[in-house]
């Protein structure tokens, strides 16, 4: 069938029988969440976007947290932002449509220059990747001369341009293990970051970068669900509170926690995270019952079957990175890629006092430099000068303190000025 005739079909809502022969199998896999009425609605626009997919030599990358006709009705490759990345280098598409925010479709830029890299929204923001900038991070590395920059990889290209090496909530402690140094700048999610302190004698300097979806969870919320559903297993995203995963059964990022239920094979799980995650994990393990505690995300709920099948027809919105900013952001996000991910273990108790920071041996490098410093192309011109006498110390950094300090310095360099 035409796709341009489906896509009609689909914008006129129209529901007839090619329609259903064409989406049945699909509905098979989704029928557990998605009503028949609700499904009529739905499958004029998966059947469209299935057949432009083919004429345009497509493929569609769904973020955990699309909503299921999505995650399940049209996306080829699904998982979290780890996943999406190295999927993302590894296709033979022509045309990457990324159904998740826009950071991630950056990184999908990044890794696939010459492929045509397509968000259906461009609002698809994320409040965590706009807590800070570029500059923010360059006025970092002025306070921590050679002090490697973990960044997460819910970050703008700009930022991670500035960064040594990118992570997800995945591998995060990883990451920063990797780079056998004692002390690591971590940005931008406080308590993702605090989570990483307590796993690891590395020193960590923060930002306070929030999700506002995993920030808004309580520990007496989950301990309400503890005393309504006796017996619930609860996991929890390393973005929640350190009160939250003090009260999980288990920590871990959001493949962590899929891959947890199908260890553990719990009777009741409540998966403390984006609501949508719950209904895509539940349909894999029809056994298992899921209480779904509903923090959306609104800036992923911004994508829409509709808005896909505009992106596809007409080849918009194309994200683009300018090249300077891209070659230095591709290369965090290749070393990311580059570390091997260690098993993840299960962390009852994930914010607990961590033991004493145990000593990492280190080595010079090729240019003689110890390991204990960024990448070369991080390293402050003219040697090191540890530490600033101008600055407060203090380990979480947010805008309000560094325009503070950016403010000392300018008034610093004025006062010698007029000496
Ligand atoms: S769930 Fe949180 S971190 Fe993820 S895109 Fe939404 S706001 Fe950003």
């Amino acid at each position: 069938m035409n796709a341009s005739t489906l896509a009609r079909w689909a914008r006129a809502n129209e529901y007839n029988a090619t329609i259903e022969d064409l989406t049945a199998p699909v509905y098979e896999k989704l029928r557990q969440v998605i009503p028949e009425i609700e499904w009529q609605v739905h499958a004029p626009y998966v059947a469209a976007i299935n057949a432009f997919k083919k004429e345009r030599n497509a493929i569609i990358l769904a973020h955990n947290y699309q909503t299921p006709e999505i995650f399940h009705g049209v996306a080829d490759l699904t998982g979290d932002s780890l996943a999406l990345a190295q999927m993302a280098v590894s296709t033979e598409a022509d045309v990457i449509v990324l159904c998740g925010v826009h950071f991630m479709a950056e990184t999908a830029k990044l890794l696939n220059p010459r492929k045509v890299v397509l968000i259906p929204d461009l609002e698809a923001g994320c409040s965590l990747a706009e807590s800070i900038t570029g500059a923010d991070v360059r006025l970092l590395r002025q306070r921590y001369p050679g002090v490697p920059v973990v960044t997460y990889v819910n970050t703008s290209a700009d930022v991670k341009a500035e960064t040594d090496v990118c992570c997800t909530s995945a591998n995060a402690v990883e990451v920063v293990e990797s780079l056998g140094v004692d002390k690591v700048i971590f940005l931008p999610d406080e308590y993702l970051g605090r989570y990483v302190a307590s796993k690891t004698s590395v020193e960590i300097i923060l930002w306070k970068g929030h999700c506002e979806v995993h920030e808004r969870f309580t520990a007496e919320e989950i301990n309400a669900y503890r005393g309504q559903h006796p017996g619930i297993y609860v996991l929890a995203h390393p973005e929640c509170p350190p009160d939250v995963l003090d009260v999980a059964d288990f920590v871990g990022s959001t493949s962590g926690m899929i891959n947890q239920v199908g260890r553990v094979s719990p009777e009741r799980v409540v998966m403390v995270t984006e609501c949508s995650m719950s209904d895509n994990v539940a349909l894999a393990h029809p056994d298992v019952e899921f209480i779904r505690p509903c923090n959306l995300c609104p800036h992923m709920k911004r994508i829409t079957l509709p808005k896909i099948l505009d992106s596809l027809e007409s080849l918009q919105h194309r994200v683009e990175v300018p090249e300077d900013v891209a070659r230095r952001a591709r290369l965090s996000v290749e070393r990311m890629i580059a570390i091997k991910k260690k098993p993840q273990v299960s962390s009852p108790s994930a914010a607990v006092a961590r033991p004493g920071r145990k000593e990492i041996p280190h080595a010079p490098d090729e240019a003689g430099i110890s390991q204990r410093t960024c990448y070369p192309e991080h390293r402050p011109q003219g040697g090191f000068s540890r530490g600033s006498p101008h600055f407060p110390d203090s380990q979480i950094f947010s805008r309000q303190n560094l325009d503070a300090l950016a403010t000392e310095r300018r008034l610093t360099a004025r006062r010698s000025q007029n000496q």
